[in-house]
């Protein structure tokens, strides 16, 4: 350990461990993400890059000594994937948050990975351009990290996710060598699309140290949003599903199941959801559904017959705190799940005309392993959060074995493991499953063309 912290100091020139930290608190924060997995063990250093300098420095110093490195932004994560292992370096970028230029005739920003994509957001409004990228952790979650995991979110259903918004990266090799991919133009296809390889790379590639994200118009007026709440979860997808088959494209389209909506009405009170969207909550599950743009009322209003047509009670938002009540339902899921206890948070993704199979999977496997299952969709991409509820401080074998019936069942439905969040730690052991042994191979095979030795996020993703 010694080796390694006075090699790193020598090389970032860090006598007084500034940025190479190495106090007891700082690595058990390191060793844990928002998954709530901690790695066992621990790193033996956070190096808290302030320059691509010391990102070279380090990952050139960790390649000589052949140490792991855990790329890592925020900490945001749900997979453990920025987690410190034993024995590792944690090269943290959260401190190189600078927004490098915004070119607003070009409608593109360069920024540094740590920028908050909040952040990126309040500075581009003024331009009436934003990142399109929406996680419900936007707050919090830095972009670097948004490319590490190719983030979804909210508005995936009508702007794509993150990968549809990198033009360009700058990457530091494991060996300390820095590249740019990609392009500033709006097209671009020289060569192999290596930018869109390192999204969603989930830092096993190299470490993101600048990046160039496509900004797109603000829509212009206000959008107009719509809550339903319905008897069963079968009606609330096929209502989901409708509305996104029609002409217009709903930029939100969100479901609660019944659990969800309880845990939610249990948080901010029954009342708020009835006075909301006119209905009891009792045994109710919640579509919020919004378009926005030019034509967005007209949009709203033309999707009540096809979302009452499944037994919808419907409430079109006649004002700004009407839409801002409905938008308070979704966003009080995570609260009012971690005011339940602990959660592990999961994230599957079907095509979207199997979403209320998934819906019943979900709903059979909590009554078979006796685990409340609360889940939140984003109904538009087929992409479902259940969060299991347990208690104590490990995630208990029997949450796990629910958790592997689910995966499986995601993947029977032509489904993914993983629609936003990424594989990391947690979802390792089923991605064979999904991959097969030769594409796996394929990819373990790029990574080694990356980083030769193996030092980056071993033990993470693939
Ligand atoms: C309340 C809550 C809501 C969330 N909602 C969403 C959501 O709606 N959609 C969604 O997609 N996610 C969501 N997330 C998950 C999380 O916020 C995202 O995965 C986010 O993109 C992670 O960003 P981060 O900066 O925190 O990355 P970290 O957690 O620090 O890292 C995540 C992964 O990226 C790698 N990485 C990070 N930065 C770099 C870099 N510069 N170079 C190379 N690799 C890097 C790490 O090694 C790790 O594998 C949510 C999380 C929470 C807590």
């Amino acid at each position: 350990m010694d080796t390694v912290v006075t090699a790193l100091r020598a090389a970032l020139d860090d006598p007084d461990g500034t940025v190479v930290r190495i106090e007891r608190a700082v690595l058990d924060a390191a060793r844990t993400d928002k998954s709530g997995w901690v790695a066992p063990g621990g790193p033996v250093a956070v190096v808290e890059a302030r320059s691509v300098a010391h990102v070279q420095a380090a990952l050139r110093t960790c390649t000589a000594l052949g140490v792991p490195v855990v790329p890592r932004g925020a900490g945001t994560g749900l997979a453990g994937g920025a987690n410190g292992t034993e024995g590792s370096v944690v090269l943290s970028v959260a401190r190189m948050d600078r927004i490098v230029r915004i070119a607003v005739d070009d409608e593109y920003a360069v920024v540094e990975p740590g920028v908050l994509n909040g952040d990126l957001n309040a500075a581009v409004a003024g331009h009436g351009l934003r990142f399109a990228p929406d996680p419900a952790s936007a707050a919090i979650a830095s972009v670097g990290g948004n490319i590490a995991t190719n983030a979804g979110g909210l508005r995936c259903v009508k702007y794509g996710v993150t990968r549809e918004a990198v033009l360009g990266l700058d990457v530091v090799l494991a060996d300390g060598r820095l590249v740019s991919t990609g392009h500033r133009t709006v097209k671009g296809v020289t060569g192999l699309d290596i930018t869109a390889l390192l999204v969603g790379s989930e830092g096993t590639l190299g470490v993101i140290v600048g990046a160039t994200v496509r900004l797109v118009p603000i829509p212009a007026g206000e959008p107009a949003t719509l809550g339903a709440v319905y008897p069963t979860v079968e009606a609330a997808a096929r209502a989901a599903a409708a509305v996104v088959a029609g002409t217009d494209r709903p930029s939100t389209v969100e479901l609660l199941d019944a659990a969800a909506l309880a845990g939610i009405a249990a948080y901010l009170g029954p009342q708020v959801i009835a006075e909301t969207v006119g209905s009891t909550s009792a045994g109710g599950v919640f579509l919020l559904v919004e378009y926005d743009g030019p034509g967005a009322t007209e949009a709203a209003l033309g999707a009540v017959p096809r979302l009452q047509a499944d037994g919808g009670t419907v409430h079109l938002a006649a004002s700004a705190a009407e839409r801002d009540r409905l938008l308070t339902i979704r966003r009080s899921f995570h609260p009012a799940m971690e005011a339940r206890g602990r959660v592990l948070i999961e994230d599957v993704a079907v095509p979207r005309s199997r979403l209320a199979e998934m819906f019943q999977v979900v709903e059979e496997i909590g009554a078979r392993y006796g685990v409340a299952i609360p889940t939140v969709a984003h109904a538009g991409d087929g992409n479902l959060h259940p969060n299991f509820v347990f208690e104590g401080d490990e995630v208990p074998q029997h949450v796990w074995d629910a958790a592997d019936a689910m995966f499986r069942a995601a993947i029977e439905l032509g489904g993914t493991l993983t629609g936003e969040h990424g594989v990391g730690v947690l979802k390792r052991r089923w991605i064979g499953d999904e991959l097969g042994d030769d594409v796996l191979e394929l990819q373990r095979g790029i990574r080694r063309v990356f980083d030769p030795a193996g030092i980056l996020n071993p033990g993470k993703a693939f």
